[in-house]
């Protein structure tokens, strides 16, 4: 059994301009688990995440994906390396013109090379993983919210990521597709997915996460089961905050 950490966020630190957004954020993610992130806006979540795969170059520190240091190495390896950290936002970025299926095998084609047959099959299966399997040829724009989603999903996980990466999946969509939504994110968590999530979604934290971490300011306030941090959350800050979105 490997118990390296499939990734470690260590002494991270972001600045834009003279503003210190992320001050010395430690996290360590083990292989199959569900970090759950939660904090008011403007806290330092999505830069925290768009720092894992270097959407946005850390200031300080250092992000180990699997035992590799991404902060190092050429920008080919940096390219790898993307392809390896799976990320899905609020909003979707299908391209409209094209079908289901070719979103989604579109970056297998181009970036990992694979054969038409190859990657129209493994679209398939990422498809029918998400109960999509018999929208490949419609359009984006003939999907609801959720089922735009949940390509995007099928989309990065056409590439075999080694950490799939979610911030605010659920937030544009109407309360009623929600649900489809997370159901594809907590069947990807029992098949042994990695995942780091940020989300209001707190029930679904209670059913789903491993761990819950608050963050405000730009660090990490606490972190614990989900029942310790919901149940008997021990800084004031995460009381606050928690009582404000309950
Ligand atoms: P959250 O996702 O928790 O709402 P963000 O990570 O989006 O927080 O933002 C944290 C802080 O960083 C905010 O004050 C935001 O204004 C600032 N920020 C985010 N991106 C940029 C940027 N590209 N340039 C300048 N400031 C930014
Ligand atoms: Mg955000």
């Amino acid at each position: 059994m490997n118990n390296r950490p499939m990734l470690e966020i260590v002494s991270l630190q972001k600045r834009f301009g003279e503003n210190l957004i992320l001050r010395d954020i430690n996290l360590k993610v083990a292989r199959g688990e569900l970090v759950f992130i939660i904090g008011p806006s403007g806290s330092g979540k999505s830069t925290m995440l768009r720092c894992c795969n270097r959407l946005e170059e850390p200031s300080e520190g250092d992000i180990i994906l699997d035992g590799r240091n991404i902060m190092s190495g050429t920008s080919r390896d940096l390219d790898q390396m993307r392809l390896k950290v799976g990320m899905v936002f609020q909003g979707f970025h299908l391209y409209p013109h094209m079908s289901v299926l070719k979103n989604v095998t579109l970056a297998q084609r181009k970036a990992l090379g694979r054969s038409a047959d190859e990657a129209n099959a493994r679209a398939m299966d990422m498809l029918d993983r998400v109960g999509l399997a018999e929208k490949a040829n419609a359009m984006p724009s003939e999907l609801s919210g959720g089922q735009q989603q949940r390509v995007a999903i099928a989309r990065s996980l056409a590439l075999d990521p080694l950490v799939m990466l979610f911030d605010e999946p659920t937030s544009a969509l109407d309360p009623e597709l929600v649900g489809s939504v997370l159901a594809v994110m907590k069947d990807l968590k029992s098949k042994g997915m990695t995942m780091l999530v940020v989300s209001h979604e707190m029930e679904f934290a209670r059913e789903t996460a491993d761990r819950v971490v608050f963050m405000d300011g730009g660090v990490i306030v606490e972190e614990g089961a989900p029942e310790e941090i919901f149940g008997a959350p021990k800084a004031d800050r995460t009381r606050a905050f928690l009582s404000r979105v309950r």
